[in-house]
């Protein structure tokens, strides 16, 4: 256009009629410029209008007096409540305690806590909802607003209080866990501290119950360990706090207030819930026993720690006495045992001399002649005294200290056995073989070695195993029981009757013995229904060509009772008591019943 102005730059009145259009031109494109910029602004406000309205966050403005002007959807969804409605309401109506409001925890590291907060809006209709909360000043028109951005935070509470809930509870029984016990173990001492209360902590832990996961299965434990939960939970308070601490371990913090029954009274109550038979969908109804430890603060100890040793001990005083419930008495402190006895310290019992054996006569009832005896492991510690095996072999068990234990106990039956056969007795030895030490092939070389090194019989000795021991992995004990019979080994099972086995798993092992249970022999006098099962057991051994042993014999009525049941052999405190090494050329002596002569013996073991 310019270059045109200058081809007619010779006439003026050209150029001012150019002017004078160009002016006008240029004022129209003002004019559409101005037009358009407020068209863009009008579009930007419908714009910006539409992004604030669609906001997942409530965003509202509050006037100079605090009065609510402005609220996108999200704030009136938030609110519940129309627009028309929340506009007009006081910022006091909506947030009652700004005071209250705490920093999120969300707010982002290095950026000011202040500005994203949280706490609890009330709606209208007076129902409080949990918000994430930022609030700014903002100027209009010369006059200060606030502009608040809400964020409804109920779902990511829930989430938050069920991971919370998760990290705090078993999964399997809902219970508290030991987290949470610790933390209300805490919290109640600081209670009982400040109000001077006592306050009794019990530690349960069910007895056998691990045979019932080994022989039955783990969905059927898990499924126990639920309903014995439940009965747990139906023995206390609402206020108390029944745990689970893992396995088949428990704990119950239970306040000490006036009046209430103490916590022996608890402890018994649970015992006798837990006697109550359990029926387990799909499978027989199941008895479990509990042994139950309690401590108390202050008398026993006053941090939460030592409180949980405190019971923990008493509750394995209570298991290894089988007396249900005992309160924690220091005399009988014997938690460093465990200790002892997993850190190794059993190795150094046997070469320091500390172990010993002890041998207890199994009376023939039809010869009336001791034909064996069983041999029975004893701990000499010289600060905790006599320690007894059902103390220490399941904690060796568990250390793997076991192997150099039984090869121990092995190698000194042979010696014991040469030693007797050198005085011209027959007599065989009974040994108790560890779950461990029976899938221990190390064992069977031990074994092996051992009679390769010795002129004993190899039927001179009987390995006692019990059910669980097999049920532990059934293929493998059958293999290895064969074994050891090859070699001519006799093989017993321990404690018939107390486990799962099932009969037809015993029919394919190579036994020679069945021992039933003491606790059935306790009984059997008095009790029919046990008198029965010492009578089946019998007819049945006898029918698969085993001898039977009584053990736990400790009454003439339950001998004779055995005789007329047709039970091969009693053995008991009635027959004698274990003996130890000193005493026991004495009571070979002077034994009431013979003890089998060498050449009788040689007669029968070669038969
Ligand atoms: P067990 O094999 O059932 O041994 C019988 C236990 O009952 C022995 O306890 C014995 O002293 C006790 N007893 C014997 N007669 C009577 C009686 O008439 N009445 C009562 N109430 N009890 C009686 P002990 O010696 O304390 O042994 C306990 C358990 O420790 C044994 O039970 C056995 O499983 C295990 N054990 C003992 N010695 C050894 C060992 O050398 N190696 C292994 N692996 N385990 C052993
Ligand atoms: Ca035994
Ligand atoms: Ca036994």
């Amino acid at each position: 256009m310019m270059r045109s102005l200058q081809q007619h730059a010779g006439s003026a009145t050209l150029l001012q009629r150019y002017t004078t259009m160009l002016a006008s031109h240029q004022a129209e494109h003002y004019i559409d410029v101005a037009l358009d910029q407020r068209a863009k602004l009008q579009q930007l406000d419908r714009l910006m209008g539409t992004v604030v309205n669609q906001s997942f966050d409530g965003i509202m403005t509050f006037d100079q007096h605090g009065v609510v002007r402005t609220a996108n959807e999200a704030a009136c969804k938030l609110f519940r409540c129309a627009h028309r409605k929340l506009v007009g309401l006081h910022m006091k109506a909506l947030i009652p305690d700004l005071s209250a409001f705490r920093p999120s925890p969300h707010a982002e590291p290095g950026g000011d806590p202040e500005k994203r907060l949280e706490g609890f809006v009330r709606r209208p209709d007076q129902t409080v909802c949990p918000v994430e909360l930022a609030l700014r000043r903002i100027s209009i028109d010369g006059q200060s607003w606030a502009m608040a951005i809400l964020r409804d935070i109920t779902a990511a509470k829930a989430h938050e209080a069920n991971l919370r809930h998760l990290a705090m509870h078993d999964s399997l029984t809902g219970l508290p866990n030991r987290l949470l016990l610790k933390d209300r173990l805490d919290q109640s001492l600081r209670a009982a501290r400040r109000s001077a209360e006592q306050l009794n902590l019990a530690i349960l832990d069910l007895d056998r119950f691990k045979e019932v996961n080994d022989t039955l299965g783990h969905q059927v434990g898990d499924a126990l360990l639920v309903l014995v939960a439940k009965r747990l939970v139906d023995c206390v308070r609402e206020g108390d706090t029944v745990a689970r601490l893992g396995g088949d371990e428990f704990a119950i913090l239970l306040p000490q207030r006036q009046g209430m029954c103490t916590a022996r009274d608890v402890a018994e109550r649970i015992r006798a819930s837990l006697r109550e038979p359990f029926s387990l969908a799909g499978c027989v109804s199941l008895e479990i026993g509990v042994s139950i430890g309690l401590a108390l603060y202050p008398d026993d100890a006053e941090t939460g720690s030592k409180l949980m040793q405190c019971a923990d001990v008493a509750m394995y005083d209570a298991k290894r006495h089988a007396t249900g419930v005992e309160r924690y008495d220091p005399a009988k402190d014997l938690n460093s045992i465990r200790t002892l006895v997993l850190s190794g310290g059993l190795r150094q019992a046997i070469d320091n001399d500390q172990l010993l054996l002890v041998y207890q006569p199994k009376l023939d009832l039809r010869s009336e002649t001791v034909r064996s005896f069983e041999v029975l492991a004893r701990w000499h510690h010289p600060d905790h005294g006599l320690i007894p095996p059902d103390e220490f072999v399941p904690q060796a068990e568990e250390s793997g200290n076991i192997v150099p234990f039984t090869r121990w106990t092995l190698a000194r039956t042979v010696a014991c056995l040469e030693a007797f056969h050198k005085k011209g007795l027959a007599v065989s030895l009974a040994l108790n073989l560890s779950p461990r030490s029976l899938h221990s092939k190390e064992i069977l070389l031990f074994v092996r070695e051992l009679l390769d090194g010795s002129d004993i019989t190899p039927s001179a000795i009987t390995l006692e195993l019990t059910e669980t021991a097999v049920m532990l992995d059934p293929a493998g004990a059958v293999a290895r029981l064969e074994q050891l019979h090859a070699l001519g080994l006799r093989l017993s099972i321990d404690d018939f009757g107390t486990g799962y086995s099932s009969l037809s798993l015993l029919r394919s092992l190579p036994l020679d013995e069945i021992k039933i249970d003491k606790c059935f022999i306790r009984t059997m006098t008095s009790s029919p229904q046990d008198r029965v099962i010492v009578r089946s057991t019998i007819d049945l051994a006898h029918n698969l060509g085993l001898e039977v042993v009584a053990e736990g014999v400790e009454t003439l009525a339950q001998m004779t009772a055995l005789k007329e049941l047709g039970c091969d052999i009693v053995q008991g405190f009635l027959i004698a008591e274990p003996i130890d090494d000193q005493a026991l050329p004495d009571w070979t002596a002077n034994a009431p019943w013979p003890l089998e002569r060498a050449s009788v013996g040689r007669e029968r073991m070669l038969s």
